[in-house]
């Protein structure tokens, strides 16, 4: 039997060569365990710029059309019988991933990131009508009520909407590595991601360092939370924080020198990638051999650390900074994400969506 639905108003992309262009698309009317979210706000990640692109077909083929965005916040309309944790007129979030297993033991401790069966927001495999799912470029979204996130009635939600992927991609491996009071952190990459990165790291208790190769940025970083910034091309600068550092989020996705930045570890330091570098980096094996050194990587983060992330940006009042777009402008902010023309993440205002 065929899955009722309801049509959704959305933007999409035809081809890896089409522009997003206005469209309906079927959602699937809220089951007992769904939560219905007119969205408010969707960011606009660097990944929907790639999926839309098909510029990572080598690993995850885009699937046209596609509808992107999983930075999305809006208000439950909507919640079936089974749904305990919203009502309707509740805030509500959606990052990522809508659906996993469950059953794995990457979900049941907690990290659905890992699952190997877990469905992205779009371009997914959608297990209710086929197909993929269609992301939050888009008036509205049913979700399972366990991939949805509760937000702080506090936040800013047009700079909310990028924590759900900027956000918990930073946070998680802050977290993870400890950062807090007495550590000293390093941010590399000043972008949608590094932004968020020198936020937590302020926000945490950490002596944030931002490493730059644009002195004009600095006065940014300083505002942002950062209590130095470093000019990365300046090897004195880099020397003066030899064997320093107890952390470093790389969030630069271009070609650069991980080199240099291993030799400012401290013991047991680590570096994070959470960039993407489209060719393999060089290593000098010294630089992780002397000073018992890691180099490690991280994808978002799990659904409950996800909600922990959200509450630590109520309570500190953190948000993205956000340059708001109605929807008719979004391909011109691609062009400009491509120049990294933004401070520091695009975040959609979908009422436009029904302009
Ligand atoms: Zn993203
Ligand atoms: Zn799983």
């Amino acid at each position: 039997m065929q899955r009722p639905t309801y049509k959704a108003k959305a933007y999409s992309a035809a081809s890896a060569k089409s522009a997003l262009a206005s469209t309906t698309i079927p959602r699937r009317e809220p089951t007992d365990h769904d939560v219905q979210i007119e969205i408010l706000f969707c960011g606009i990640c660097h990944s929907d710029f790639h999926s839309v692109r098909d510029e990572w077909s080598d690993f995850m083929a885009t699937t046209y059309p596609i509808v992107p965005g999983h930075e999305i916040v809006g208000r439950v309309t909507e919640v079936g019988s089974a749904v305990k944790k919203f009502k309707p007129g509740d805030l509500a979030a959606v990052g990522c991933m809508v659906d996993s297993d469950r059953t794995c033991p990457h979900c049941k401790a907690g990290l659905e990131q890992f699952c190997p069966n877990f469905v992205l927001t779009y371009n997914g495999p959608d297990k209710h009508l086929g197909g993929v799912t269609y992301g939050g470029y888009s008036d509205s979204i049913v979700v399972d009520e366990e991939f949805v996130l509760r937000v702080p009635t506090n936040l800013n939600l047009a700079g909310a909407a990028p924590l759900l992927c900027a956000g918990i991609t930073t946070y998680s491996p802050m977290h993870h590595w400890n950062v807090g009071k007495g550590k000293k952190v390093g941010v590399v990459g000043l972008g949608g991601l590094g932004h968020m990165a020198v936020k937590f790291g302020h926000a945490l208790g950490a002596h944030v360092v931002v490493f730059t190769t644009s002195p004009n940025k600095k006065e940014d970083a300083l505002r942002l939370g950062a209590d130095e910034v470093v000019v990365s091309r300046n090897a004195d600068e880099m020397k003066k924080h030899n064997a320093s550092f107890d952390f470093i989020l790389d969030a630069v996705s271009a070609d650069h020198d991980l080199n240099s930045y291993l030799r400012l570890l401290g013991r047991d330091g680590n570096i994070t990638l959470v960039g993407a570098p489209p060719k393999p980096l060089a290593i000098a094996a010294f630089n992780l051999i002397m000073g018992r050194h890691s180099l490690s990587g991280s994808p978002i983060g799990g659904i409950a650390e996800t909600q922990e992330m959200l509450e630590f940006c109520g309570k500190h009042n953190i948000t993205a900074d956000v340059e708001v777009i109605p929807i008719q402008k979004v391909n011109e902010a691609y062009d400009r994400l491509s120049k990294s023309d933004v401070k520091y993440r695009f975040s959609i205002d979908m009422a436009s969506l029904k302009a």
